[in-house]
């Protein structure tokens, strides 16, 4: 964790170095190291903002407010936040509820579990991707399911069993340029299993990623 913290810093210092030294004279130059520092400084405070939520997850602080909501207005609801960032990638995304069921979330939490995932699926597929979100009911286990599916990179086989892991990145560099801190899953495992439900992803690289959660759920609010 301090290395990850550390690195930041240094990057930003090296930044801040090199414009005293004189890279300030030089406009354009300047604007360059300025725009590095900018995006920099937002990742260790991403960084920082992900840790202390974590922290509360693990110590049991983080208290969850939770009401009942459906999940067609859930799916509906990430459709709308996702719409334009997809259009703005070439990205098809397409959403469907097979069937409608009644759960107990927190919905900023639960919220951002989704928005972790389809980012991440919107990170790592190229343009003209599609990516796929849909809600259904488990009658035989009484769960909610959701299921949300790319076409993208995919994670290769001997990454898999370190996926959830605090910091794990399969690319660093790369999800690093992308303002990643790798710690979106372990945050999303984090808050499902704190509502009692379960996360799992399966994966083939090249091909595509499939994450699916599930949730305790009824098929009626009064029931
Ligand atoms: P953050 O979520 O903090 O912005 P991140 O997206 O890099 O950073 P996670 O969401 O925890 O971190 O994901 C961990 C790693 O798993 C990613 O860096 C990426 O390598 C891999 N990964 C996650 N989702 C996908 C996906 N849909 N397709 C391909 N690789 C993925
Ligand atoms: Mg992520």
């Amino acid at each position: 964790m301090s290395h990850e913290l550390r690195t930041p810093i240094t990057v930003l210092r090296s930044y801040l170095e090199a414009l005293l030294d004189g890279a300030y004279e030089e406009k354009n130059l300047a604007l360059q190291f300025l725009q590095v520092m900018d995006r920099e400084s937002d990742r260790m405070a991403r960084l920082i903002q992900d840790l202390l939520q974590l922290s509360r997850l693990d110590s049991g602080y983080e208290a969850l407010n939770k009401e009942t909501v459906t999940t067609a207005e859930l799916v509906n609801r990430l459709a709308e936040r996702f719409a334009l960032l997809a259009f703005h990638s070439n990205t098809q995304f397409l959403t469907e509820v097979l069937e409608n069921s009644w759960i107990e979330v927190d919905k900023d939490r639960f919220n951002q579990v989704l928005d972790n995932i389809v980012s991440n699926s919107l990170k790592y597929t190229p343009k003209h991707g599609i990516i796929k979100v849909s809600a259904d009911y488990d009658r035989s286990k009484g769960t909610a399911v959701f299921v949300m599916t790319d076409n993208g990179s995919g994670i290769p086989e001997q990454d898999m069993p370190h996926i959830f892991d605090r910091f794990y990145r399969v690319d660093k560099a790369r999800s690093r340029q992308l303002g990643g801190t790798g710690l979106g899953l372990s945050i999303a495992q984090e808050i499902i299993r704190a509502h009692g439900g379960d996360i799992d992803i399966s994966s083939i690289a090249g091909k595509g990623t499939t994450v699916r959660i599930t949730l305790p759920a009824k098929v009626r609010e009064d029931q």
